[in-house]
């Protein structure tokens, strides 16, 4: 028996139900173009499947009320096939649309279209506070569903609140996801030598990701995820105020900059983002992955260090 789109995406809530995720949406924050458009879908699709429940509601109070009355298992269609279970509950939503409404999402927006920058500069004494603010606000996060995939912690930043140099990386990793610190594990060691190479610390660097929870299997942040969690990042920049960002691999520079192309296209050259100046080189876990391609990042470090002024550290 073949489903209509209304029954599928009647099951994928259930699906979601299931999988834990109530609380998807804030109804009063800014939402996205898929989201909005999977919503008024799902809502559409609540109202015409038959079933013995209650008129429907809207849908980001249904899905957020875990007791919301639901209609009979039986009167549900079957759930997705178990091997469908390995893709996102986008991807399985996606599937389920009209080719409009399964349409890729619009281009990135740049960072800085996203919001103004703040007319007041933080002092240096001001800034541990106010990023101590944010991440307040942040508290135990369910704005995007990688709250519910499993994360552990929060991973918020890591180094300095005044650091002239930040980098940004994609998403925390298990070894981050069990810490709660950006870059620890083995990508971390590296990003922790380079930062060395060019003859800094650590600790006088500030390092974030544009997402904080761990995308389940160290996936690609899928764009509702990014989109929701970057409005952090950008405050975290705005109070930084470094005065150079190095973007580290494809992701993170997507969601800087507001452009998707490949990362040798954006490579070699400045970009500019919140005030700073943007270099884009790869990830550290790519160079694990790529060990070759050190040399190239070497290039990229080599141009931040030539704007900054700095220089490697005299061998022993
Ligand atoms: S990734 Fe960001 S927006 Fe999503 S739950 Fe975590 S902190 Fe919140």
């Amino acid at each position: 028996m073949s489903l209509t789109p209304q029954q599928n995406l009647r099951a994928y809530v259930d699906y979601l139900r299931d999988l834990g995720i109530y609380d998807l949406y804030r109804r009063d924050e800014p939402q996205t173009l898929l989201p909005e458009l999977l919503r008024t879908a799902i809502a559409d699709s609540v109202s015409r499947v038959p079933m013995a429940a209650p008129p429907p509601v809207p849908v980001a109070r249904a899905v957020s009320a875990a007791a919301a009355p639901l209609p009979p298992r039986a009167a549900l269609p079957p759930r997705p096939a178990a091997s469908t279970k390995e893709a996102s509950p986008f991807d399985l939503l996606a599937s389920t649309l009209s080719p409009e409404l399964a349409a890729p999402m619009p281009k990135p927006i740049p960072f800085d279209d996203l919001a103004p920058l703040p007319l007041k500069i933080l002092s240096p004494a001001e800034r541990p506070a106010a990023l101590e603010a944010v991440r307040a606000d942040i508290g135990d996060c369910t704005r995007c569903p990688l709250a519910y995939a499993g994360r552990h912690k929060i991973v918020f930043a890591d180094g300095d609140p005044n650091a002239r140099l930040m980098f940004v990386g994609e998403g925390p990793g298990a070894d981050e996801d069990a810490s709660g610190l950006p870059f620890v594990g083995k990508a971390g060691q590296l990003l922790n030598n380079m930062i060395g190479a060019m003859g800094l610390k650590r600790e006088e660097v500030y390092i974030a990701n544009i997402v904080k929870c761990r995308p389940p299997g160290n996936r690609t942040p899928e764009p509702v995820e990014a989109n929701t969690c970057t409005q952090f990042l950008i405050k975290q920049i705005d109070i930084v105020r470094p005065e150079v960002i190095v973007a580290l691999g494809a992701t993170a520079a997507t969601y800087l900059l507001g452009v998707k192309q490949s990362l040798g296209s954006l490579r070699g050259r400045w970009h500019s983002s919140r005030g700073a100046k943007v270099a884009v080189t790869y990830h550290p876990a790519f160079l694990l992955r790529d060990p070759r391609q050190k040399g190239e990042a070497w290039k990229d470090l080599q141009m931040v260090m030539g704007e900054m002024g700095l220089k490697p550290p005299a061998k022993a």
